[in-house]
């Protein structure tokens, strides 16, 4: 049997993630309950707006199984998954689930424009530029020794990895370019590419 992949359905760009799972070969479904993790291998938090997420998670008793999943699988967190990954954020109305040690400044990469696409360099397959699309995007400080910086915008870093858990600033789901995705299942063992 394929691995199956969750991917947090609270509000974002969520299909898309399970569309590029599946396309990538993996299994993926939502998740919106805590019992919902059961039988997951990994799972994905995409982005969206983190104050809301935050609330949400909360509400739906979701926070705690959620932090304790992380500690035995992989989690990948895209933009205001990102910021729920940190250990720290810049506003106090986002409680982080600490999956990863790096602090989070929201709308980092938002203030002047919006959102915007550009090329970046991801040091895994350095040859070919990715898409990268920012939006609102945050933005990482105090990031332990640890973590490895897979690919930075500006000199300063928008992909971090440790121990199988991946963050982004951007959304790597919203391009056909698939290798971010495919680069993490088979960095975490889920990859049939
Ligand atoms: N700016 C949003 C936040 O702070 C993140 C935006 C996004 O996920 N595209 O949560």
């Amino acid at each position: 049997m394929n691995k199956m992949v969750g991917v947090l359905a609270m509000q974002g760009a969520y299909q898309k993630h399970i569309d590029m799972l599946q396309a990538c070969g993996a299994r993926a479904k939502m998740v919106r309950y805590a019992r919902e993790l059961d039988g997951c291998d990994a799972l994905i938090i995409p982005g969206g707006e983190s104050t809301t997420i935050s609330l949400l998670l909360q509400k739906s008793a979701l926070y705690e199984p959620l932090r304790s999943f992380a500690q035995t699988h992989p989690v990948m967190g895209a933009c205001a998954g990102m910021i729920m990954m940190a250990e720290a954020v810049d506003d106090a109305r986002v409680t982080p689930l600490g999956i990863m040690p790096f602090r989070a400044l929201r709308n980092h990469y938002g203030r002047q424009v919006h959102s915007f696409v550009t090329d970046i360099s991801l040091n895994f397959d350095e040859g070919r530029p990715f898409p990268a699309v920012f939006i609102r995007a945050p933005g990482v400080e105090k990031l332990s020794a640890d973590i490895n910086v897979l690919a930075e915008y500006k000199g300063e870093p928008v992909m971090l990895e440790k121990d199988g858990h991946l963050a982004l600033s951007f959304h790597p789901e919203l391009t056909d370019d698939k290798r971010i995705h495919a680069w993490w299942l088979k960095h975490i063992h889920l990859g049939t590419l």
